[in-house]
């Protein structure tokens, strides 16, 4: 008889967005007059930028004929591709990363979610706490951990608390990670590193000989300019960090898939014989044997994006959910609530009233203003007693849902 990989019943059931389903699929059974107003789920909403699907259009073109048709692209990539990123992201903001350094794939989520098994499986993991889940899930997958505790925690994960007490800025762990999971700007909690942050974390990798994996994908939205953008903005971040950038939000790619790791070249980490290995051979390793790119007409898409008109488009998206963001944060601080994000980031993270649980919060919510968010809890454990709300909506919905979150809740809080 086949057996399954155990570790995946040590997952937890019923994850975080099925479970918000039920809950509105229930409440909408009994309330069918109800509209229901989404904030929740990270999902863009803005159509394709002109300028992108002309440039998959015309590759569209290029495939129906024999003189231009392509199989197979490369595995880490076409080279018109990583040399505009390295143009554009990296060097126009004096960034030192080159196009061989780039890998193009279909998503973050895979990338940040695969980097795990190129690692030793006794690697010890830390995260900030709440967190995008794919981080842990991976992991626990993999094997790496324990079960869960009554906490929510998974023995062997190590959990970096961040909330407001500590200004979202968690502590070194006691004990010593190997790889170490940062989001800046950050989903769940909106909040965004500072180059002293950021500086603090590499010099940290550098004495303990630790790996940061580093998930920018949120990085267009950072309007302040004196916040880092890349982790490669930090003298020595080369040598201890892996980046991750998608164009799912900056460009709504989340339907047509397109992002990229970075891995440098000096990035080094240790064999069971103590010898240094470069991470980069055994990425590029991993991606050839498991992955086959990325199609042709997405990567002349996500070209298109570093074009002066793709440049303008895509801004313009951008500007939109940030003037979403700031209607969310501004009306939900009006009503007396604790909030925080959504400035350099797309996401409003809201302290629960009265210490109300987050699932309380939703259940309330859902009830008095028909508007779905998501309960902070679902995101780790220090994310209980939190809500996020999400930029990623039309204006009409944003408004709507801001007045009747006004009406309703004010004096619930
Ligand atoms: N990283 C973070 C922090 C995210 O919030 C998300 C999506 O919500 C992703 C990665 C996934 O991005 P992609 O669409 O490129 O898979």
């Amino acid at each position: 008889m086949a057996k399954i990989n155990s570790s995946y019943q040590k997952l937890k059931a019923g994850y975080l967005f099925p479970e918000i389903a039920r809950r509105v699929r229930d409440f909408s059974a009994a309330n069918p007059e109800a509209k229901i107003i989404r904030l929740g789920i990270g999902d863009v909403v803005l159509p394709l930028p002109e300028s992108i699907r002309e440039a998959m259009k015309k590759a569209i073109d290029e495939m129906g004929k024999a003189e231009t048709f392509r199989g197979y692209g490369p595995e880490q990539g076409y080279e018109f591709l990583r040399e505009a990123i390295a143009k554009h992201d990296y060097a126009s903001r004096s960034v030192n990363v080159s196009a061989d350094e780039i890998f193009i794939s279909d998503g973050s989520k895979c990338d940040t979610g695969n980097i795990q098994e190129i690692f030793s499986l006794d690697s010890r993991i830390a995260v900030v706490d709440p967190v995008y889940p794919v981080y842990v899930d991976t992991n626990v997958m993999a094997g790496r951990t324990g079960g869960m505790d009554a906490g929510g925690r998974y023995d062997g994960i190590i959990y970096m608390p961040s909330t407001a007490e500590n200004q979202f800025r968690p502590e070194f762990p006691k004990e010593k990670p190997d790889l170490i999971y940062l989001c800046s700007p950050n989903n769940p909690t909106g909040t965004v590193m500072t180059h002293e942050d950021l500086g603090k974390w590499v010099d940290y990798a550098r004495r303990t000989e630790a790996i940061i994996l580093f998930d920018s994908a949120y990085h267009e939205f950072i309007a302040d300019p004196t916040l880092p953008r890349s982790i490669y903005e930090i003298d020595g971040a080369r040598g201890v960090a892996i980046e991750f950038r998608s164009f799912s939000k900056n460009a709504g790619f989340t339907g047509t898939r397109c992002a990229f790791t970075v891995v440098p070249k000096d990035l080094r980490a240790k064999n069971d014989s103590g010898e240094y290995v470069t991470v980069h051979s055994l990425w590029s390793r991993r991606q050839s044997t498991k992955f086959n790119g990325v199609s042709y007409p997405v990567q002349r898409g996500a070209e298109a994006v570093y074009s002066e008109k793709g440049q303008a488009e895509t801004r313009g998206l951008i500007a939109y959910y940030m003037a979403n963001a700031k209607l969310i944060r501004e009306g939900l601080e009006a009503t007396g609530l604790d909030v925080y994000g959504g400035v350099n980031a797309p996401y409003v993270w809201i302290k629960t009233p009265s210490k109300m649980g987050s699932w309380e919060f939703f259940d309330m919510l859902l009830k008095e203003a028909h508007v779905v968010g998501t309960p902070g809890a679902g995101f780790g454990p220090s994310g209980e007693g939190y809500f996020r709300l999400s930029s990623f909506a039309f204006r009409q919905n944003v408004e709507e849902a801001i007045t009747r979150i006004k009406t309703k809740l004010a004096s619930r809080v």
